[in-house]
């Protein structure tokens, strides 16, 4: 017999042409789940029947007259109200990849077979709703709510002390931000307080994910000056990035009420770099404050001078990477993938490149995890995306023989929830077939919220792209998990491609991911290839394919070209 799964609350509409024998008992085994359920007949009447009842999710039926649940499914999540909403498509066994796509790209959260046996059914449902509500999903979605943050009345020093405290064992820091006037002026310093919460009510709202798990305060110490506590801070770099942003909303409230001149100073220092209990880290925060006041209106300057100049170097960075994308800066490069036996060109993988004016080419290793933190992998990933789409079709129409491109997904691309809207949109403007697209993503990542990666791969999947997991065999992934994603091949980290002929530990590895791959009916690349040696060994162990130095490094588009063969 079926458990109830939802609490009487949930309401649940059920759009399906009545009379069908599935929609009959389906209906009944949703209401066996004991969510209330509200059906409608077709789409007019369910439109209606959502602003009605506000469903906390919808099942549709994709056998609804001339695709018409599709176009239910784009007009419900066009509506504000709906955005957020689960919805799942009902299908019979007829059901096809292009059916899936087309229900994908109309915003379908989640697929429901009409033979599901029905004590599944509450089952598949609660996970639709559970995927749903998946915090980090609430707070992207969500509009900034923009509350200005309260003065904290508590006493400053116990108020540090306990955010110490918190930190304790951890990898987690304080830092304690004193703000200064850089010079007298009274009208500035009637209105501070109010500037000060209102900025960072907005920084904390837009921030909220990834700048601090503790909480901000702002009060005042015993002389009147204020004084910004956060505790719990992954990153450092992170209070330099507030204080700019107090002092950019700051300056931005004076020139919009007419007034120049002065800027805040703020000194800044964290625990436990600078001090491992509240009096010294608050001593060493006022310290850095008349230094920054010294350094005149406008000036930043945290307590220790190494962190400082760090900081500040990667902020540079940080800041001239905003621009890279649209002065042009980034190029993509393409590395062969090669078949084991034959040695053709299987594939290419588009690897992005940065020449920066000044420091010449600088590493994805070294900026790749500086845009994932700011955010600008996002605008780059897409980039990326974008052109290696535009380089293969342009590939297949000047007569090649078509290839696969590989894209490298970063994790916080994979966790934007537009993701598949991007990739779809681009693969429809460059005209790409998405057989023709590879995204590879890694094994961590995968691993990190099991529910929304397989909701995630599905729909990929479903769009018609491959899917293959990058530096396998470094991220610990569960086997038992791998089984359940819907992926098509395994890159073996180069790590254990460098020793293989004289490592037997690296040769084991590699050998077991192997088998893994042909147990699991998916190819294998071994990754970082340089020498013959490797090669053979590889071909032994039945490696389906290659790629590295030995065939080729990754280089310009022109440059790959050769190895390219003629359809
Ligand atoms: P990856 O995806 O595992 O790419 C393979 C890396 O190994 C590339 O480094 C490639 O140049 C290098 N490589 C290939 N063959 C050999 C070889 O035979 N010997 C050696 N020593 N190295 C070899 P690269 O281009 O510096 O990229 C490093 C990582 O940066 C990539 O690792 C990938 O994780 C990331 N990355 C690169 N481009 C992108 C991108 O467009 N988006 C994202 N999200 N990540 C990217
Ligand atoms: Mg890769
Ligand atoms: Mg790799």
């Amino acid at each position: 017999m079926t458990q109830p799964a939802f609490q009487a609350t949930t309401t649940l509409l059920f759009v399906s042409a009545y009379g069908s024998e599935v929609a009959k008992q389906l209906a009944q085994a949703l209401t066996d789940t004991g969510c209330s359920m509200v059906q409608a007949e077709e789409a007019r009447t369910a439109l209606e029947a959502f602003r009605t009842s506000r469903p906390d999710l919808v099942l549709i039926d994709m056998q609804l007259p001339e695709g018409k649940a599709v176009d239910l499914c784009r007009t419900l999540r066009a509506r504000p109200e709906a955005k957020h909403t689960p919805i799942l498509m009902l299908h019979g066994a007829g059901a096809d990849a292009a059916d899936f796509a087309e229900a994908c790209l109309a915003g379908a959260t989640e697929f429901l077979e009409a033979s599901c046996p029905q004590a599944l059914v509450g089952h598949r449902l609660r996970t639709a709703l559970e995927l749903s509500s998946d915090p980090l999903r609430e707070t992207t979605a969500s509009t900034p709510r923009k509350q200005p943050l309260a003065l904290d009345s508590g006493n400053l020093q116990e108020l540090v002390f306990s955010a110490i405290d918190r930190t304790r064992g951890t990898d987690l820091h304080v830092a304690v931000l004193v703000i200064m006037l850089g010079d007298s002026d009274s009208a500035l310093e009637a209105r501070l307080e109010e500037h000060l919460q209102a900025a960072l009510g907005d920084y904390q709202d837009l921030e909220r994910i990834s700048f601090t798990r503790g909480r901000v305060h702002l009060t005042r110490d015993d002389d009147g000056q204020y004084v910004i506590v956060v505790g719990e801070l992954t990153r450092i770099h992170d209070a330099a990035k507030l204080g700019r942003t107090l002092q950019e909303h700051v300056s931005a409230q004076r020139s919009g009420s007419g007034l120049s001149g002065s800027g805040l100073c703020i000194g800044i220092a964290t625990s436990p770099e600078d001090g491992k209990d509240a009096t010294a880290l608050l001593s060493a925060a006022h310290e850095a404050a008349r230094h920054a006041r010294e350094d005149g209106p406008g000036s930043l300057h945290f307590r220790n001078s190494s962190t400082n100049q760090w900081v500040f170097e990667r902020l540079t960075l940080e800041r001239s990477l905003e621009r890279a994308v649209e002065n042009e800066e980034l190029r993509v490069f393409y590395q062969p993938k090669v078949d084991i036996n034959t040695r053709r060109v299987v594939g290419m993988e588009a690897l992005v490149r940065w020449q920066h004016p000044e420091l010449g080419m600088v590493s994805p290793a070294q900026f790749i995890p500086l845009a994932e933190e700011s955010g600008q992998i996002v605008p780059i990933g897409a980039w990326v995306l974008e052109e290696a789409c535009r380089q293969c079709k342009a590939w297949v129409d000047a007569g090649y023989e078509p290839i696969r491109m590989a894209v490298n997904l970063s994790p916080v691309q994979f966790r934007q929830p537009d993701l598949l809207q991007v990739i779809t949109q681009t693969l429809q403007r460059t005209q790409l077939e998405p057989s023709l697209l590879e995204l590879e993503v890694t094994e961590s990542m995968l691993m990190q919220d099991l529910h929304q990666t397989i909701d995630t791969l599905r729909r990929l999947k479903a769009a018609g792209i491959y899917l293959s997991i990058d530096d396998f065999g470094t991220g610990y992934s569960s086997l038992s998990y791998l089984k359940g994603f819907p992926i098509d091949a395994l890159k073996i980290d180069r790590s254990f491609v460098r020793d293989i002929t004289q490592n037997s530990d690296d040769a084991a590895i590699a050998t077991s991911i192997i088998l893994l791959g042909q147990n699991l009916n998916l190819k294998v690349i071994a990754e970082g290839v340089e020498t013959e040696s490797q090669l053979s060994f590889l071909r032994i162990l039945q490696c389906d394919q290659i790629q590295g130095y030995l065939f080729s490094p990754p280089v310009p588009a022109a440059e790959v070209e050769g190895f390219l063969e003629r359809a």
